[in-house]
């Protein structure tokens, strides 16, 4: 019986490595303690995958964030609208402002971490760089 691939979507969720989807992308599952929340492997433990592929790879996470940040931004923006709704009568812009900021800030450990995923996901496909590894 073959073994079935994992789903790529589960295991970016489960923040794993894109090359075999079984190695864990981070030291910690969790994000506390906060100071070592982005610490990682420098290879996946199950595949040898180098995670920061060149030096200042991860710079281009700050693409993908952005990107997260802004979409985040508008979605609480349209449930504001929906549930609560904006009005030149009183506050709401400077409630949906402090919301949405609020929000940001306590998102942004995940937001940092899921970045790293996505932007490793994007120059990693699933079992591209198996044999490369295996030749080390
Ligand atoms: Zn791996």
């Amino acid at each position: 019986m073959s073994e079935s691939i994992p789903n790529k979507l589960v295991s970016m969720a489960k923040q794993k490595c894109p090359n075999c989807r079984k190695g864990g992308m981070y030291t910690n599952k969790r994000i506390f303690p906060l100071s070592k929340m982005m610490d990682m492997p420098e290879h996946c433990p199950n595949c040898g995958q180098k995670y920061e592929i060149e030096l200042g790879f991860w710079y281009g996470t700050g693409y993908v964030s952005y990107g997260i940040s802004v979409g985040l931004f508008f979605a609480t923006a349209v449930l504001f609208a929906i549930f609560y709704g904006f009005s030149y009568k009183n506050n709401s812009i400077f409630i949906f402002l402090g919301l949405a900021i609020g929000l940001m800030v306590l998102l942004q450990p995940f937001i940092m971490r899921y970045s790293r995923v996505i932007w490793l996901s994007v120059f990693v496909k699933y079992q591209s760089s198996e044999k490369i590894n295996r030749d080390k």
